[in-house]
């Protein structure tokens, strides 16, 4: 069984993660969501609302389940028996991060394998950092966030 384990914030789900999502239940027989808690990281949406928000959107996914984990990505990969762990990438900047990241993880745990997905270029400018921005402005962000995920639910 091929497991994988897409780790993130999703602080919120944007279109390019579920680009991400989508693409890889393809490639792997489960994939696994797993919002990491970060206890240097205060979150805009609360967890149980983020991870309500990707149950929601990946429902039509029998292979695609939604977890949260805390300490090391790591740990938890093999806490559930995933092999592999996967990343998206948009650009350069998101490259070196991921490249340094996955050469850590190769050395701390060498049968873990990092599988990278490029975006879809019409997501690639799309960063939850940004959508945090606009709505902090109370601007529209329907574009960015997944068709299911009706905009009231994040501007409320
Ligand atoms: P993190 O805080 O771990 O970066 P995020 O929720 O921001 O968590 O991202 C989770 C994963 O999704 C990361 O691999 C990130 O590179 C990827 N990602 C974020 N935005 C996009 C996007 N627009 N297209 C593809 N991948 C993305």
């Amino acid at each position: 069984m091929r497991k994988a384990v897409f780790p993130g914030s999703f602080d919120p789900i944007t279109k390019g993660h579920e680009n991400i999502v989508r693409r890889a239940s393809l490639l792997f027989d489960h994939v696994t969501i797993a919002i990491g808690s970060n206890s240097t990281k205060k979150s805009m949406f609360s967890l149980d609302q983020r991870r309500a928000w990707l149950v929601d959107v990946f429902s039509d996914l029998p292979n695609v389940d939604v977890d949260d984990y805390e300490g090391l990505t790591i740990d938890y990969c093999k806490k559930v028996g995933a092999s592999f762990l996967l990343r998206g990438v948009r650009n350069g900047g998101d490259f070196e991060y991921e490249r340094t990241i996955a050469q850590m993880t190769k050395y701390m745990a060498p049968h873990l394998e990092t599988v990278i997905l490029f975006t879809d270029p019409e997501y690639a400018a799309i960063n939850s950092t940004i959508v945090r921005e606009i709505l902090r402005n109370q601007g529209d962000v329907s574009q960015f966030i997944p068709d299911r995920i009706p905009v009231s639910e994040l501007t409320r």
